[in-house]
Formats: C-alpha cells, sequence, structure tokens
C-alpha cells in the first residue's frame, strides 16, 4: 500500500468529490500500467502514486515546470489530471463489485450537458489614453500598416466622442443574441505610474474611477439583466491583503450585494497567499490560474477545485475555476483557432469548464480587427457540441451544491433503488449503464438525456427512485 500523507488523501477524496464514489484500493498500488501514454520524462512521480501525484499537482506542484516557456506550452497541452482520473473511473466500472449492473452518479453539468463554458470579460480600462502611442508604435514596428491606420481613425472618433474601449452595449447585444450571460471582472487600480518607466503607463490608462455615475449605471443594468460582476483585483493586490479588502468593499458597495468570484489582474497569483485571501474576504471563487501567454491547462485540469495548502494540510473553502482560453494569448498562435479546437476537444472529451477571458476593449473592430467575431464563433461552437454556457458564479454555485450531494444505491437482482440527497432537492444523475445494457426508469425521476453508454436523469424532489435494468 502506498503511504496516505497529506498529497494522497487530498487526491483520494478530490476523485470522490468529482466522481461521487470512493475509488478502490486496488487503483492506489503502483500498478499503474494505464498511464504509459502519459511522459515519465516530465512527469516521474505519476506513476507511483497516481493519488499522491494529484495531491501535489493541486498544491501547485506543476509551477516547477514553468520557468521554462517550452515546457509551460507542452506541459498545459493536456489536462493529465482528467486524464488520470476518467481512467480510474473507466477502471472503477471494470472492477464493480456489482459488476454488470449500472453505476450512478451525479452529473458533471445540469441536464448532463457535455461540458460547461464560462463566459469573462477583464474590465482593465474605460478609457484609451497611452494605448494611441504604444499600438501605433507596435503596429509600424511590424509594418502594419492598415493597423496604423485604423489608430488614427479610432483617435478622430475619440475626438468625435465615440470611445474605443466603451464596447459594453455591444457586448451585451451580443451575449443577448447567443442567448447567455458572461461575468465582468472590474479593475480599480491605484498603482503608482512613473513617467520615466514605460512598464508603469498601463497603470495610468487602468486608472478609472469606479464610483463614477456612467461606471455605476453599467453595473447596474448589467446584474439587473443577469450578467455577473466580479473583482478584478488590482496589479499589487495579489500581495496586500488589506488593498484587495478595500477593492472589494467599494465594489460590494456599489453592488449593494456581495461578490461571488475573483481575478486577480494581469494573473498575478502568489500561491498559496492570493487564495487565501480571497478564502479570508468570504469569495467564493476564483479564476486566475492559467496563462496569458499560453492556452491550456495550468495545473492539468479544466474542473474547479479547492487548493491544497500543503503547509496547513488542508485545502482551502475557496474555489478555483482554472482559467483555460484568453483572448491575447490565444492569438498569439499563428493558427488561433485550430489550437482553441484542439483545447476545447480535451475540454469536451473530459466534460470540464472551458474558462475563456476575452478583454472588453477586443470587441472594438477598429482596435482589433475580427477578435469580437472569434468571440462569437467560439461561443457558438461550443453551444453546438451542447455546452452548458454560465458566469463563473454559476458554475461556482452548481458545482458547491454538487459537492454537498449524495446518492446511496441498492442494487436488487434486475433493479436498483437510487435515494438522492439533499432529498428536498431535484438531482440530474447519470446512470452509467456500459454498452448495450438497457435501463429503464420506473418511478421518480424522468430520462433528459439519452447516450450510448450511460442515460442522464432529473429526479423528482423527495423520492426514491427505482430503475429497472
Ligand atoms: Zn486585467
Amino acid at each position: 500500500m502506498v503511504e496516505r500523507d497529506i498529497y494522497t488523501l487530498c487526491g483520494i477524496k478530490h476523485f470522490e468529490m468529482k466522481y461521487k464514489i470512493l475509488p478502490p484500493h486496488t487503483t492506489l498500488n503502483n500498478s499503474i500500467d494505464f498511464l504509459d501514454s502519459i511522459d515519465e520524462q516530465i512527469l516521474p512521480e505519476i506513476h507511483t502514486n497516481v493519488f499522491g501525484w494529484v495531491g501535489k499537482v493541486l498544491s501547485g506542484y506543476m509551477e516547477k515546470y514553468y520557468h521554462n516557456k517550452n515546457s509551460r506550452k507542452e506541459i498545459s497541452r493536456e489536462p493529465f489530471v482528467d486524464i488520470v482520473e476518467q481512467r480510474i473511473f473507466d477502471l472503477i466500472f471494470d472492477l464493480h463489485e456489482d459488476k454488470g449492473k449500472p453505476i450512478v452518479k451525479h452529473s458533471f453539468w445540469p441536464y448532463g450537458k457535455k461540458f460547461a463554458l464560462s463566459l469573462t470579460h477583464d474590465v482593465d480600462e474605460v478609457r484609451k489614453t497611452y494605448q494611441y502611442l504604444t499600438y501605433s508604435l507596435k503596429h509600424l514596428k511590424r509594418r502594419n500598416f492598415k493597423g496604423f491606420k485604423n489608430q488614427i481613425i479610432s483617435s478622430f472618433k475619440k475626438l468625435g466622442g465615440k470611445e474605443p474601449f466603451w464596447t459594453f452595449e455591444e457586448i451585451m447585444r451580443i451575449e443577448r443574441e447567443l442567448g447567455v450571460k458572461s461575468t465582468f471582472f472590474f479593475l480599480n487600480e491605484t498603482a503608482k505610474v512613473n513617467l520615466f518607466d514605460m512598464k508603469t503607463w498601463r497603470h495610468y490608462g487602468r486608472r478609472f474611477n469606479i464610483k463614477e455615475r456612467k461606471i455605476i449605471d453599467l453595473i447596474e443594468t448589467l446584474t439587473l439583466e443577469g450578467w455577473e460582476v466580479g473583482l478584478h483585483g488590482s496589479f499589487f493586490s495579489f500581495k496586500d491583503l488589506e488593498k484587495l479588502a478595500n477593492e472589494l468593499m467599494i465594489l460590494e458597495e456599489i453592488l449593494n450585494g456581495k461578490v461571488c468570484g475573483t481575478r486577480q489582474h494581469n494573473l498575478n497569483l502568489s500561491i498559496p497567499e492570493t487564495w487565501k485571501y480571497h478564502e479570508k474576504l468570504g469569495i467564493t471563487y476564483d479564476t486566475t490560474l492559467g496563462f496569458n501567454n499560453c492556452i491550456g491547462f495550468r495545473w492539468g485540469t479544466s474542473f474547479p477545485f479547492h487548493p491544497l495548502d500543503s503547509e496547513s494540510s488542508r485545502t482551502l473553502n475557496l474555489l478555483e475555476i482554472p482559467l483555460v482560453v484568453e483572448d491575447i494569448a490565444l492569438f498569439s498562435y499563428e493558427k488561433p483557432w485550430q489550437e482553441f479546437l484542439k483545447i476545447a476537444e480535451k475540454v469536451e472529451r473530459f466534460g470540464g469548464v472551458l474558462t475563456l477571458l476575452w478583454h472588453h476593449s477586443v470587441f472594438n473592430d477598429l482596435e482589433f480587427p475580427r477578435w469580437g467575431d472569434m468571440y462569437k464563433k467560439i461561443v457558438k461552437y461550443c453551444l453546438d457540441k451542447d455546452a452548458w454556457v454560465a458566469t463563473g458564479c454559476e458554475i461556482a454555485k452548481w458545482w458547491k451544491k454538487r459537492e454537498n450531494s449524495g446518492v446511496k444505491v441498492d442494487y436488487g437482482e434486475d433493479e436498483i433503488v437510487i435515494q438522492p440527497f439533499p432529498k428536498d432537492q431535484r438531482h440530474f444523475l447519470d446512470i452509467h449503464t456500459g454498452n448495450g445494457m438497457e435501463v429503464e426508469v420506473k418511478h421518480g425521476a424522468e430520462v433528459v438525456k439519452r447516450g450510448s453508454d450511460k442515460i442522464t436523469i432529473l429526479t423528482s424532489s423527495d423520492e426514491e427512485v427505482r430503475m429497472v435494468f
């Protein structure tokens, strides 16, 4: 038997919460030969203690590989944790003591949707300022004369009263048309600017008064119509609890309610300190864990999870919903759409969350030609592929509710009796049948989806479910 250290316990717990089933002892042993396809060079420890490895990953173990940009790109291509856990689940199916009988688990997403798409926008600035200079210089350097010309047109438009980065009505229109809602994370930057240090100019552009009437009205419109407004912690707040607390307080005053989620500006994170701040401040979820120079799975998973703080030997209350695709990172590839598809197919296969960050400013077609179109294409693609499209808060609330749910299953000769809990709620359950097995609901639920190897049911509240096979 493998030693049950905190990492192993965390890995087992993680699996149990995700699949709602305890992994059998056999899978804890060293005979993890089904992992042969995973590169032993990059991830050696995975073969000796798979749950310990998962636990380590969820405490930041992968970070040591990311100093090198190439290995970062290479490793984050694959959702290793999701791959491994899916294999273990398949293995459990084979080892199931009531072999040949269905396995019941809570569906990952409502209505048995295949995966989730979480739409987010970081509101870094509401006015274009120094970027006229930096964007123009960038275009000239790349001999992109059309881009340069667009900067001149844009500056005339601005003089005529049209603010290039005020794209909120356009985003709302697009999302209404698509029938989806998203999360807007608002920045409240206070970092100091040094005129002689170009790197600090960005703080200037990002300093807007979040309490001005126009912004307050915007936030009100967004929340009234079902969008989520979250906190975009300022540049240095990731290592400054007091600063972060102050920004949270101001936003909650404006919202006249609680903030559910956050993302740190520039994806700045001090692991796990920043998350401990979030936890302390009562924030439900964070979605900072990703890259702004490549796309993919920073900690090998696209599922929400509770980070492990190895120092205090506990998992945090905070839910991390990893960021998978950022617009700027995506457009740094030669073929952005093809790169997106590779990643999206993996999220779809393992049933996780594709968290998308599309800055609001890139919806200006003159400044960022066709970036808005790419956003629409991505959302449509995911809807076609049976994704549940949701705000970060909807994802977090669903996942937490799921964490607190369970089932008791009694197997008869040709019948199963399922008692889901909590009792007074309706539950989406996947009945994994294995190929070819027929199951039928006799009582207490309706079938919402029928696939080749599982069916998804929605239970009636307060009743046990009877199924025959
Ligand atoms: Zn930002």
